[in-house]
């Protein structure tokens, strides 16, 4: 199996070797790993945990209240130190980074996920190696994810990611506690559609599992991540060149298969976007041909809207003659393809004043019509 896209998490005991500082040489480690694949053409993201301990190592350990100010404190001081790290140490070996900071809500609202989409699709296409975090500088709690395993499930469900690897001190998930349970068996591959009662049981469903490496949150990560379309790994990071080694075609810890494809579950986010109303965009005979050569939708192809809809939504696009041709999840609201409809791409910054992206569909963002 070969990768082409590949999200690692990497969690704060992973980055602190269980200390309460951040291990350089263990970054160094891993930013060297990823960097080997990255130069192979594999397109990399990172979710890395670590602001918080940051933070606190900076401010040398303060009596800080558990309470949300107290973290939004440390990780707002302990998030640009992190970054600064990785992005000196990626410069050493010729690759860029970027940070992109995201909560829950950014994946329910459609025109952030829309944004969220669009943003690392451009990095991933220039080679840039996304860092992502959660944004908890800002996030209340009704609005955070509140872990990076979930953190990373989403994203790898954003990304499109063909595999999720979940680093962790542990070589993978066990039918039982094996530090207390010397007949504990590690489960080599979950591909059954259902996760086993007893594993979430194993996992540590109650505190007496394998819950310190917090390994009942990396279940539910890799379930939802599985049921995106991604294999998802749970492995030790310990093992020497452990990213290198999966990345090319070894296995290790427990493997999750996905239980459908990361294009049903793209199929799957534009359909719950859809309002099967009367809206639609008709396109000309010209854009029809293209669309269908697997091409994006431009303005230029489109003749004209009905009906109102938003930026981030699903909507129907039918030829002169009526007829349905694909359903297509929107870069532009209704009202802004009325103004810009049947002008070239390079004009719509001056007509709206701002320009989100030159296509009004993606072609990544299309689902035939046959599902209408
Ligand atoms: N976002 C937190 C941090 O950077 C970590 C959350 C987690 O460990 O899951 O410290």
């Amino acid at each position: 199996m070969s990768y082409q896209r590949i999200l690692i998490k990497i969690g704060t005991s992973t980055l602190t070797r269980g200390t309460n500082q951040l291990d350089l040489p263990k970054l160094i480690d891993i930013v060297r790993q990823v960097s080997v694949v990255q130069s192979r053409g594999v397109q990399m993201t990172l979710v890395s945990s670590g602001a918080v301990a940051a933070g606190r190592e900076l401010l040398n350990y303060p009596i800080v209240a558990k309470h949300v100010p107290g973290k939004q404190l440390l990780s707002s001081i302990g998030q640009p130190r992190l970054m600064s790290i990785y992005s000196d140490l990626f410069k050493m070996y010729g690759h860029n980074v970027a940070q992109i900071l995201l909560t829950r809500s950014d994946f329910v609202n459609r025109r952030s996920y829309l944004n969220a989409r669009n943003t690392m699709e451009c990095l991933l296409d220039q080679n840039v190696i996304p860092i992502i975090n959660e944004n908890d500088a800002i996030a209340t709690d009704e609005i955070r994810l509140g872990d990076n395993d979930t953190m990373s499930a989403y994203v790898s469900g954003l990304i499109g990611a063909d595999l999720l690897v979940l680093l962790t001190d542990q070589n993978g998930l066990f039918t039982d506690n094996p530090e207390k349970n010397a007949d504990a068996r590690l489960i080599d591959t979950v591909d059954t559609p259902d996760i086993h009662p007893f594993l979430w049981e194993a996992a540590g469903g109650s505190v007496s599992g394998l819950g310190t490496g917090g390994m009942h949150t990396k279940l539910r990560a890799a379930d939802l991540a599985r049921r995106m379309g991604t294999t998802t790994m749970i492995v030790n990071g310990a093992i020497e060149d452990i990213i290198i080694r999966i990345a090319s075609g070894e296995r290790f810890g427990t493997v999750f298969r996905p239980t459908n494809t990361v294009l049903e579950s793209l199929k799957r986010y534009l359909l719950t976007g859809y309002n099967p109303g009367t809206s639609a965009i008709t396109i000309d005979a010209g854009a029809e041909k293209a669309v269908h050569a697997g091409k994006s939708l431009l303005p230029a192809g489109i003749k004209s809207v009905r009906g109102e809809f938003d930026r981030g939504d699903t909507v129907k696009i039918v030829n002169e003659q009526e007829e349905e041709i694909i359903l297509g999840m929107v870069n532009y609201s209704s009202e802004e393809i009325k103004k810009i409809c049947g002008m070239k791409a390079n004009q719509i910054e001056s007509i709206l004043g701002y320009c989100y992206t030159e296509e009004v569909v993606h072609r990544d963002n299309m689902i035939g019509s046959e599902i209408i």
